[in-house]
């Protein structure tokens, strides 16, 4: 049951022509915030006729069915609250979500891979703790050597992040197409600058 709450969110509105609906846990925040939790207009009429959400805010587009007509809910919060998933899965999406899209020797954002850090050819394994977000020039660089060997330094050591966290770090990356009604929601409990 819950699953039908997590997964296959709108990845990219084209603008906002699709009238996606940013979908809210019940205590009001997104589900999710990269990607950020939007359902296909369709889903979340769906949804009102279930009772399964209420209805927060609507665009002021409208869909006709033979019988009624009714206005494309912008913002649509859950009835029931969903729990976090407490454990962060190993993904690529996620590690690099850890490492904020950048590699973790020199910074640069462009051309991500992942790097071993004690490579795979020494022993290095697969897992949060031995893989970073690496460009490929400084992957290149690395190649099969140690770190002290390569000269190249960690900005952060690596490790499995919280769930918490993860969370956290996906605010930092707003969608390219914001609804002007979604915008509470998404910055609510964000810190107020003095
Ligand atoms: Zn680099």
């Amino acid at each position: 049951m819950q699953g039908d709450f997590r997964t296959e969110f709108v990845r990219d509105p084209v603008g906002l022509r699709q009238h996606p609906a940013l979908v809210l846990n019940a205590d009001y925040r997104p589900l999710s915030y990269y990607p950020l939790s939007l359902w296909p207009w369709q889903e979340a009429v769906k949804a009102v006729f279930l009772d399964r959400v209420d209805i927060v805010a609507e665009y002021d587009a409208e869909v006709h069915s033979p019988s009624m007509v009714i206005r494309i809910p912008s913002v649509v919060v859950l009835r029931d609250f969903v729990r976090p998933q407490k454990r962060v899965a190993f993904t690529r999406f996620n590690l690099f979500l850890r490492d904020g899209f950048r590699c973790q020797y020199c910074g640069s954002k462009g051309d991500l891979t992942f790097d071993h850090v004690i490579p795979r050819a020494r022993g290095g394994v697969t897992s949060w703790e031995n893989v970073v977000a690496a460009c490929s020039p400084c992957n290149l660089r690395k190649g099969s050597r140690s770190l002290r060997q390569s000269g190249l330094h960690l900005t952060r050591a690596p490790r499995r992040p919280g769930a918490e966290e993860l969370r956290d770090r996906g605010r930092r990356f707003p969608p390219h197409h914001l609804h002007d009604s979604w915008i509470d929601f998404l910055y609510w409990d964000a810190e107020l600058e003095a």
